[in-house]
């Protein structure tokens, strides 16, 4: 989809839409038509559908007429209105313009309307782009183009660059989505390697890649005993982006990459097991996340870290009963090896903290279950050492869209985690607080820097397409890509 920018929407177009909200008697920044037969079938539709939020009205225009169609996007009571309404509503007539086969599409900004103008194009942008992704890689039948869009909106500098960065971050949500989708026997953590390495070829960031053996004599006890039982070694996969001043901390962002997890010698059941191929979804954003901040040039430094596993049952695999020695020396006694997000990841931000001192870390792994139980599919949870962190990616939850609720971590969790043999082990107690046990285990491998992890285990995937975001299609969704480049864009320089 590419997406251009008009003062005027004067210009010939297939189809020309624009927001009616629910109390309004006007479609917001339409011109005046001088054909009296065009101003009442509009004034009908208003009349009838009330600008009620996600209705969609066509009224097909004769004559000669710049536009060949013009849609009216309900976007309902203005005082309802969302972050997310207008990405919403775009998302919808996005697809609308595809299910009529059209070339190109153009949608009317409101000026001085509810949000900044800066923030409303940006959420057309996104709601547009997004949604007409499709993973039909494996697919004889493909979907057709989707339609270019043309926004039409007072041209300022701050318009510009508002389009272009969100291009680059729904790009970046796509980047993350796709690979996410990729089934198991087409990605592995080599594969994932190879992404890395793409992106930073491109965008001009460090790429190193830890292989299995170095892995092991550098002390990833993680790591190691979670990828051994599979044919498919594990790889830690680091970027380095390095736009800030020389002295700056960078950020680091961690995120869990087990391509596929069958649960290893702890088998999982065999209900829903095809959905775990989406257990490396927190590293996919890890690298979305990367390739849109470099594309932005951010003035910032940035790392992203993947540990990246396959985790199978085998004559090699870890065992229940095993005790693995972690990268930061703690020891930590296996009780189920499908807890094995927490082993990769304590090896990863322990490293990452050592290697790099970074000023903030950021986690995100599709870590447990109990996230799901606890908070369902629409909102990650959030654990953090550091309120004024977790304030920060708060702020940019909502701003996105992308919802996270904090839970609490204090010492009673960390004492859930105490093993009688190791250090710690890799399970609480019971089905008992499971998202925070989990979040316990890897504040263990923190020292010192503040720390936000997100469980996304409930929003990386989704198994029907959700009729309120139709910027998230069926499968990965691509969370945290979006509302981790808001707090980046937001970090002062
Ligand atoms: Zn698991």
């Amino acid at each position: 989809m590419k997406i251009k920018l008009e003062s005027s929407s004067k210009n010939k177009t297939e189809l020309l839409c624009g927001f009616v909200p629910e109390e309004s008697s006007r479609v917001l920044g339409l011109p005046e038509y001088d054909d009296v037969k065009i101003t009442s079938s509009i004034n009908q539709s208003i009349r009838d559908n009330g600008g009620k939020l996600g209705n969609l009205t066509i009224i097909p225009i004769s004559g000669k007429k710049p536009a060949s169609r013009i849609l009216l996007a309900g976007i309902g009571k203005k005082n309802k209105m969302t972050n997310d309404t207008l990405r919403f509503v775009s998302g919808k007539i996005a697809l609308k313009a595809r299910e009529l086969k059209l070339k190109e599409f153009t949608i009317i900004a409101p000026p001085s309307f509810v949000n900044e103008i800066a923030s409303t194009v940006s959420q057309i942008v996104e709601g547009a782009k997004m949604s007409v992704y499709k993973f039909d890689k494996f697919r004889a039948e493909k979907e057709n183009a989707p339609p270019d869009l043309t926004i039409v909106c007072l041209r300022s500098a701050k318009v510009v660059k508002a389009i272009r960065s969100s291009e680059i971050i729904a790009d970046g949500a796509i980047f993350t989505k796709s690979m996410a989708n990729l089934p198991p026997n087409e990605c592995n953590p080599s594969t994932l390697a190879g992404f890395a390495r793409t992106i930073s070829n491109k965008n001009k960031m460090r790429c190193k890649i830890i292989s299995k053996s170095e892995l092991k004599k550098n002390g990833f006890g993680g790591i190691t005993a979670v990828g051994q039982g599979s044919k498919n070694e594990p790889k830690l996969i680091i970027l380095e982006y390095s736009h800030g001043a020389k002295n700056k901390k960078p950020i680091l962002l961690v995120g869990k990459a087990v391509t596929f997890d069958t649960g290893g010698i702890s088998l999982k059941p065999g209900d829903n097991m095809n959905e775990m191929k989406f257990d490396k979804c927190g590293g996919c954003t890890v690298l979305g996340i990367m390739k849109a901040a470099s594309e932005l040039k951010l003035p910032i430094n940035l790392v992203g870290i993947v540990p990246s596993v396959e985790n199978m049952p085998g004559g090699e695999s870890y065992r229940p009963g095993d005790i693995v020695k972690l990268y930061n020396g703690k020891t930590a006694e296996i009780l189920n090896t499908d807890a094995e997000g927490r082993l990769i990841l304590a090896d990863a931000l322990a490293y990452g903290e050592k290697q790099y001192s970074p000023q903030a870390v950021i986690d995100f792994a599709t870590l447990t279950g109990a996230c799901i139980v606890a908070l369902g599919t629409n909102v990650a949870g959030m654990v953090s050492n550091d309120e004024r962190l977790a304030k920060r990616i708060f702020d940019s939850s909502k701003r996105t869209s992308e919802e996270v609720w904090q839970l609490p971590l204090n010492q009673d969790y960390m004492d859930m985690i105490k093993s009688d043999v190791a250090d710690m082990k890799n399970m609480g107690i019971g089905r008992a607080a499971g998202t925070i046990t989990a979040a316990a285990f890897l504040q263990n491998a923190i020292e010192k820097t503040p720390w936000v992890h997100l469980d996304i285990a409930g929003v990386a995937w989704t198994q029907t397409a959700t009729k309120e975001k139709p910027y998230n299609p069926k499968g990965a969704t691509g969370f945290g890509v979006r509302l981790v480049l808001d707090y980046l864009q937001n970090l002062r320089a």
